[in-house]
Order: C-alpha cells, then structure tokens, then sequence
C-alpha cells in the first residue's frame, strides 16, 4: 500500500541502471573496473569516470566524474530474483487494469536479452524477467479468482526491424504488418495479419517465448545478427471480468528488449548497416522524446513519428506506467556507449 501510494506520487515514469558483471572472457582486460563506482550510501547513484592525461608532458593528470541518479542502480552482483523484486509491483498493476510497459536499453552487450528474457543457458535462477512477469500474472490471477475475478490473456510477440514489423510467433512470415487502431472507446491498437494468441497458462506463454526465439535465431545471418539491429515486443493482454461486481477492465503488458543502442562509425558503415543504424537511432530518439514530453506533461506526444511508439501509444502516457532499464556494460573499453546511454536514461528519467 505505502510503496504503492509512494509510486503514485513519484509519477509513472521509472528509470533503473543494472550494470552487468565481467564475463569470465573479459577478466583478464581489468580485473576491477575502476571507471565505475556505486556511491556506497545511496543505491541510486552511479558514478562514471575516467582519468586522462591533460597535456603531453606535464604530470597532470585529469579524472573527469560522471554522477547519475536514477530510480535504482542494480550493481553486477544483482541476482535477476533480485531484481524482479522491484518490478513486481509494477507487474503486478497490469492485473489492476494499468498498461504497463518495460524497456531494456543499452549498447549490444550490455545485458538487455539477459534481464528481459535470460540467458542462452537458462537455470531456475537465472529466468529473466519476461517469464518472471509471466508466472506472477498467472499465479495473481489466481488469487484473484476468490474474489469473483476471471481473465482472459492474449499473447504476441513481434519484432520491428527498420521500420517493418515481423511475427515472431510465425516461422515464414511473409504478410505485410500493419498498426490499426480499433473503433472502440479504448482506442486499441493491433496489428493486422500478426498472431494473437490466446493462452490459459504460464506453460503455454513459455512455449510461445520458445519459438520465439527460434524463429528469430533462424533469422540471424552470419554477418549480421539481426536480433540486437531490431526491437522485440512481447505483449500479454489483460481482460479481467467480476461479474459479481459488474465490472471489466482491460490492459497490455509489454515487455520490449530494444536494439543496440550503440552508435557506428558513419564513416566505416555502408549499405545496410547504415541504413540499420539509421533506423535504430531514428526509433530510440523518438522513445526518447515520447518519454520525456510524457513526463514534461507537453501537449503534443510525437507518437506517431515511429512504429515503436506508434504501437505502444496506450502503453506510455495516460494512466499507464513506464520502466526503462539502461543496460550498462562493466568493460573500460565501452566507456563512452556506457555514458550515452547514462545520458540517455537521465534525460527520460
Ligand atoms: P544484449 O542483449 O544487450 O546484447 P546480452 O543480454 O546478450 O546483451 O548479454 C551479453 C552477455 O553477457 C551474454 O553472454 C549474457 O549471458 C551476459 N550477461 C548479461 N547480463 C548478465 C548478468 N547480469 N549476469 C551474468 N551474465 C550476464
Ligand atoms: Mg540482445
């Protein structure tokens, strides 16, 4: 109740940072990243920093700090239980009727498939937050049941690659998708031709996550893996009924893992890989902008400047609820990707 009311006055706009640990193939590059420092009495801040050397031949030495504040800073250690935990209630609102949406950001590599959906290798422990989200919707509405509620859920799962969108649910999708909006009082969205599946357990929304990644690994060409150049979207749809109360109420839950936001050298891209980091940059900025005009509270919200926001238009705003992870990479070398996107969740935060 008290977090929840705590929320409520906070705004509906969260950012929080996760910092991966070292891999095992990155330890020998520097044993202890220096450059970043979790302020040890405030879990919500993080410090970025990097010593250069001022001036050829003086012995001075510069070290330039970065502080970023944010609504939670999950340090490497962070298990995914963990951080689940500080979701959970904002999961759990999707049963209440809010649109809830939540977004991994962050350079190719920096965790966003790991905390959205885990790891290739999953274990009980390490199931990422998408299959969390989902066992708790289905073990909430349950609880729920005793006090005359009945759901029903529909599942989808697609992905937006420059600007086109694609069913991940289907093997050989060769329709065209397209965002329509329905003429309901809701105002829905959906998109023609895409797979709405509905589902009754958390079993057969896990089965569906499975084939998606199968079909977007079969999509994935050698020079190219096209899955961190595209945004995937999985979204659960809510509609609750208590037919004792005469009540109903609808919602989305949307988990989306964004494309590498890491920027390219223009010079060395050519082709399709300018045309992706075109695309990708074009789309981020527009979240960004969504995001922000949202929380400014401006008039007009550039939803329909990208597909991305286009589709989750009743996702963001209104009374809907907005969690934005920024993935950051623990390795020196990835320093300045690390402060854009540092930069990035603080102008939306
Ligand atoms: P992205 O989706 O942002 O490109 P990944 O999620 O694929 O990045 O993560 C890159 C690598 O780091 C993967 O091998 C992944 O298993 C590992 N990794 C990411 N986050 C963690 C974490 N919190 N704990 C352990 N390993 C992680
Ligand atoms: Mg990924």
């Amino acid at each position: 109740r008290l977090r929840n009311l705590v929320q409520e006055l906070k705004g509906n706009i969260r950012v929080f940072c996760r910092v991966r640990p070292l891999l095992s193939s990155e330890r020998n590059q520097s044993e202890r990243p220096e450059h970043i420092q979790f302020n040890p009495h405030d879990s919500k801040v993080i410090v970025l920093s990097r010593t250069e050397e001022s001036h050829i031949g003086r012995e001075k030495r510069e070290t330039v700090r970065h502080d970023f504040s944010f609504d939670h800073v999950f340090q490497p250690a962070a298990s995914q239980g963990e951080v689940f935990e500080e979701i959970s209630l904002l999961v759990q609102s999707s049963l209440d009727g809010y649109n809830v949406s939540i977004f991994a950001y962050g350079q190719t590599g920096s965790g966003k498939t790991f905390t959205m959906e885990g790891p290739d290798n999953m274990t009980f422990g390490t199931t990422g937050m998408i299959p969390r989200a989902v066992k708790q919707i289905f073990a909430g509405a349950e609880e729920l049941r005793a006090k005359g509620w009945s759901y029903e859920f529909t599942a989808s799962f697609l992905e937006i690659y420059n600007e086109t969108i694609r069913d991940l649910l289907v093997s050989k999708p060769e329709k065209e998708y397209e965002i329509k909006r329905v003429c309901n009082s809701n105002e829905d969205l959906y998109v023609t031709n895409l797979k709405y599946v509905p589902v009754t357990s958390e079993e057969e929304v896990n089965h569906l996550l499975c084939m998606a990644k199968t079909n977007r690994s079969t999509a994935k060409t050698a020079i190219n893996d096209r899955s961190s150049r595209s945004h995937s979207v999985f979204q659960l749809k809510l509609q609750g009924k208590n037919t004792a109360k005469n009540i109903q109420c609808t919602s989305v839950l949307s988990l989306i893992d964004l494309a590498g936001s890491e920027r390219l050298d223009k010079s060395l891209s050519t082709g399709e890989r300018l045309k992706e980091t075109q695309f990708i940059n074009s789309s981020l900025c527009n979240l960004s902008q969504v995001i922000s005009a949202l929380a400014n509270k401006e008039q007009h919200v550039p939803y329909r400047n990208s597909k991305l926001t286009y589709l989750l238009q009743n996702g963001l705003g209104g009374n809907s609820k907005t969690l934005m992870f920024v993935n950051i990479s623990p390795v020196e070398e990835n320093f300045s990707e690390s402060l854009n996107s540092l930069r990035f969740a603080s102008k939306v935060n």
